[in-house]
């Protein structure tokens, strides 16, 4: 017994890196379970017209209802699957739990969007776009056209002409394609002409900065212009404050989403929500 405590305070370090290896590996293993019972939630953050407030549409992110560490968001458990198959799993359920929740919207009445973030690994399976397929399939009174992919610019830029043919595969599907955090992966003007995105996606970071540095706010403008010049859609991500939606319609960015016009929400939250926006002041 002695011995054993003096051999754990010995390798204290080494025991607490044995703890952090071994919480990642129950969390991995963990989440395949938690697939199964059903902990994982997806919230809603809307996407709005910056000038008329009004709902574009809502963008679906991931939260794990854990029984022990309470909501945690998808930073914390997403890089630990990002390489293995169970991102693919946690893709399609993401999904189709999409597709349920635009089928109830539909049913409302609305025509809102909903877009779903696709991981790299997810997106270049051979098979993905025959199981979109069957999936809208599955839900014959949505639309195609209310389904939005985002793809992360980094990740779009790995294999150009894979994504385009991927691309253009699910788009003959009627859906449709943001890229994501643009503006940090950014390499070549030409790879933006050969992606068939329909809307591009401000990152964050240039909108954090868009009041305080001007380099940040000639940043955005050129996105804009570059938007403009491939007819592409262009919506601001992180937008905070009423100035900085102020500015970035200044600039010709139309369209935005941001703690500013509401944090991402659970699915019951949103018809509410939208309903008490119909009520107040339309910016922000
Ligand atoms: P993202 O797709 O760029 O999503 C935007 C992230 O910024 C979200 O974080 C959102 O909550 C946060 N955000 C939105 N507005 C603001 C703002 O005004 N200020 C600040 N500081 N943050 C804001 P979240 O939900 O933690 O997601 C992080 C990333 O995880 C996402 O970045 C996306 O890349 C990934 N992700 C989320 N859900 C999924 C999913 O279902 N599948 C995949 N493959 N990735 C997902
Ligand atoms: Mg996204
Ligand atoms: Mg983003
Ligand atoms: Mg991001």
């Amino acid at each position: 017994q002695a011995k054993q405590a003096g051999r754990g305070n010995l390798h204290l370090f080494d025991a607490l890196q044995d703890q952090q290896v071994q919480t990642t590996h129950t969390r991995m293993a963990r989440i395949g379970e938690a697939l199964q019972s059903e902990e994982f939630r997806l919230h809603y953050q809307p996407k709005v017209y910056l000038r008329s407030g009004d709902i574009i549409g809502f963008e679906a992110l991931l939260r794990w209802q854990h029984p022990e560490d309470g909501l945690v968001g998808p930073q914390a458990f997403l890089p630990l699957i990002e390489e293995t198959d169970l991102i693919v799993d946690t893709g399609n359920w993401v999904l189709s739990q999409a597709m349920r929740q635009l089928q109830l919207w539909v049913q409302q009445g609305h025509a809102w969007k909903v877009s779903v973030n696709i991981a790299a690994r997810h997106f270049h399976r051979p098979d993905f776009v025959d199981s979109l397929r069957s999936l809208l399939l599955d839900y014959p009174s949505v639309p195609a056209g209310l389904l939005e992919l985002e793809i992360l610019e980094s990740a779009a830029l790995q294999d150009i002409q894979y994504m385009r043919h991927m691309m253009q595969e699910c788009q003959a599907l009627g859906v449709s394609f943001s890229l994501d955090d643009f503006g940090t992966g950014f390499s070549s003007l030409s790879y933006l002409k050969r992606l068939p995105a329909e809307t591009i996606k401000i990152d964050r970071m240039f909108v954090d900065g868009i009041l305080t540095d001007p380099e940040d706010s000639t940043l955005v403008s050129a996105i804009v212009g570059l938007a403009r010049a491939f007819d592409r859609a262009v919506i601001a991500e992180g937008v905070e404050t009423d100035q900085q939606a102020e500015k970035l319609l200044s600039l010709g960015c139309e369209m935005g989403q941001g703690y500013g016009i509401a944090k991402p929400m659970p699915a019951d939250a949103v018809v509410p929500w939208a309903k008490a926006r119909r009520t107040a002041k339309p910016l922000l």
